[in-house]
């Protein structure tokens, strides 16, 4: 058993507490390998924001978790190597589906956890995120629920259709389960292509594919029905053309990827809503370095030489997020 507390990491709720207040939201980044995760830390560390490091399941089945945990740590020490003294950073477990893997997250060290529920009957959602707070909360771990179904693939998560979050059922939901934070669907969706054509209209300039809008009502509502409770975006990557641009100008093949316009985010970033989760833009941002660096430099064979650019591109991302869309940038207690 390793307490969070050891690894210099911080739980959620402090943190949340103030970014409802102060009308801004927490990044969320997953991270699966050395560079996002050295990519991630500096870009949180150069504009003095608070961040949270997602595993998924699909980053663990790739890089093990175990591992990954150690890069966490590694990444305390690492912020305050880049000059920032008191860094917070929470490791959180993303999408989590069973009793005994948060209780493993936990455990190793883990200071926030995710049990997703979503897909099973109401009181089932209930009672499996109140066993997973009851565990979490002995060592001050804090837990994220989801009530309502996003759309989307992301790693092993996936769903045909979404189902808005009901407001009616929130109050029940968070005092039943005793949940810290709760993600909610009001439109936004996993993955790189989180609308079909059809869903979409086109932009009769550009031609690009303009998304539905974000159920700002049913945020509302939920706002109106819990004042101050803190609420998580699931799916929130805006897929940046120019990234999608360089995948295709350098042999990659992404038509209508489509995200969440960030206009829509940096509105949602105001209300309650205090954790916004971006995965896809990231590896877009990834992939755009490696490809254009190599079809530039055929004879590069060295990770590193591609690896740098993916990174820088990911750091430049990051940033932007954190300063343009989020407004988290200085707001760090010390
Ligand atoms: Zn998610």
């Amino acid at each position: 058993m390793v307490s969070f507390k050891e690894l210099g990491l911080v739980n959620t709720r402090e943190m949340f507490k103030k970014a409802v207040d102060g009308g801004y939201a927490i990044p969320a980044f997953n991270f699966n390998n050395l560079e996002q995760l050295q990519a991630i830390v500096t870009a949180a560390a150069e504009t003095k924001s608070p961040v949270i490091l997602q595993v998924s399941k699909g980053a663990r089945n790739y890089a093990n978790q175990t591992l990954l945990r150690y890069l966490a740590e590694g990444a305390v020490a690492y912020a305050k190597e880049l000059g920032c003294e008191y860094p917070e950073i929470v490791l959180h477990l993303d999408h989590g589906d069973t009793f005994e893997l948060c209780k493993s997250c936990v455990d190793m060290g883990f200071s926030s956890v995710m049990i997703d529920g979503s897909s099973l009957p109401y009181e089932e959602n209930i009672a499996l995120t109140k066993k997973v707070v009851e565990y979490a909360h002995q060592y001050d771990v804090t837990v994220e629920a989801e009530l309502g179904v996003l759309a989307g693939v992301e790693d092993e998560v996936s769903a045909e259709e979404s189902h808005y979050t009901k407001p009616e059922e929130v109050i029940d939901f968070s005092k039943r389960s005793g949940c810290d934070s709760l993600a909610i669907s009001i439109g936004t969706s996993h993955g790189a292509y989180k609308f079909k054509p059809e869903q979409c209209t086109r932009d009769p300039k550009t031609g690009k594919l303009v998304p539905p809008p974000l159920a700002f009502d049913v945020l509302h509502e939920i706002e109106k029905k819990l004042p101050g409770f803190p609420i998580v975006l699931h799916g929130s990557s805006s897929v940046p053309q120019e990234y999608v641009d360089l995948i295709d100008k350098y042999g990659g093949n992404m038509p209508n990827a489509v995200g969440i316009p960030e206009e829509q985010l940096r509105e949602a970033s105001k209300s309650a809503v205090c954790k916004i989760n971006i995965d896809s833009d990231s590896r877009l941002a990834y992939t755009a370095g490696v490809r254009e660096t190599l079809a530039l430099h055929p004879d590069y064979f060295d990770p590193r030489q591609y690896g740098k650019v993916a990174r820088n591109y990911m750091i430049d991302l990051y940033k932007h997020k954190i300063v343009d869309v989020l407004g988290s940038d200085n707001k760090l207690a010390k």
